[in-house]
């Protein structure tokens, strides 16, 4: 066995700017209105981060029926649909939506186009939050979802429509410019937002990925299982030349004989990990191996958003 190994610690990596504003929600609403607070769906998909909240006072609800009528309700960073908008404002509830502004963007702009006449193509995730959120802004019949390129040549739309496509925000840059340029293809005047709908935060940890993971015998990303732009950071170090690449949710989920052949190990994190979740796996191997550290940086993010006016100091 190989005794010592070389980390390569890629940067950006960890909390976007949209997931540290809904973890602040859930802790100034549990400071002005006091436990429990409930919020629909996991505030953002990471295990540590929910059992810390939960441990804090925070109740996560599958179903905004279950919310009691006397409490704010918080909605999670993925965003929610209007149906879930508006079961809210019926019962009276206390909304504090802690959605990220770059998911009300792609809402404010579905609902733009759809206000201008067009058919609007969702490109995204059947079932993943973001989505039916996105797709809930508008009726049922204005809005389809495309996961892939076999999709398309299903949509009930013909070139005579008026069509724009949108994004869920944390897909693989190029697994969807493929789609963007098929759906180009068959509607040769289709629409799009002004600016991407992939988000700095996906956008900037992919392309940090790709630089560096080719680079590794193997490669760790940080984030849960349910956690859609942690799974795409796995798929982008495969296809940039890792295929030893794999999601670990923590340190105690790693094996470390899986990387005993391993060399060089590049490692870096989801945006709704915290930074601790990745110094505990570095720690774990500092514990067997002798390691040289090598941190890696493709620039910094100063994003910042601020807290909605019902909790902001
Ligand atoms: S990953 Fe992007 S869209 Fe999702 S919360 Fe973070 S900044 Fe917002």
């Amino acid at each position: 066995m190989n005794n010592s190994k070389k980390i390569i610690l890629v940067s950006p990596r960890g909390f976007c700017a949209g997931v540290t504003r809904a973890i602040d929600v859930v802790l100034e609403t549990l400071k002005k209105y006091g436990s429990p607070v409930y919020v629909n769906h996991e505030i953002v998909h990471n295990k540590h981060v929910i059992d810390d909240l939960t441990k804090k006072g925070a109740v996560f609800l599958k179903n905004i029926e279950d919310a009691p009528k006397d409490r704010p309700i918080i909605f999670s960073a993925h965003g929610v649909s209007r149906k879930i908008t508006n079961y809210a404002k019926d019962n009276n509830k206390t909304i504090i939506d802690a959605t990220c502004p770059l998911v009300t963007k792609v809402h404010v702009q579905a609902d733009k186009f759809y206000k201008l006449g067009f058919k609007i193509i969702l490109i995204g995730h059947k079932n993943h939050p973001e989505v039916e959120g996105t797709m809930g802004q508008l009726p049922e019949d204005t809005i389809y979802l495309v996961e892939t390129i076999n999709d398309i040549n299903d949509l009930n739309l013909t070139g005579n429509d008026k069509i724009a496509y949108l994004t869920q925000t944390t897909l693989s840059i190029d697994d969807t410019q493929n789609i963007i340029n098929e759906l180009r293809k068959k509607f040769p005047n289709i629409e799009s937002s002004p600016k991407e709908d992939i988000c700095y935060a996906t956008s900037n940890r992919q392309k940090a990925i790709k630089e560096y993971a080719n680079k590794c015998d193997a490669f760790i990303v940080v984030g849960s299982k349910n956690s859609s732009n942690s799974n795409r950071l796995v798929e982008v170090a495969k296809k940039a030349g890792c295929l030893n690449s794999h999601l670990l949710e923590n340190a105690e989920s790693l094996n470390l004989s899986n990387y005993s052949a391993s060399s060089i190990i590049g490692i870096s994190s989801g945006a709704s990990v915290p930074e601790v979740l990745v110094e505990n796996v570095i720690s774990k191997f500092q514990e067997n191996y002798s390691l040289e550290i090598e941190n890696v940086s493709l620039g910094e993010e100063n994003v910042q958003f601020k807290l909605p006016k019902e909790v902001r100091n």
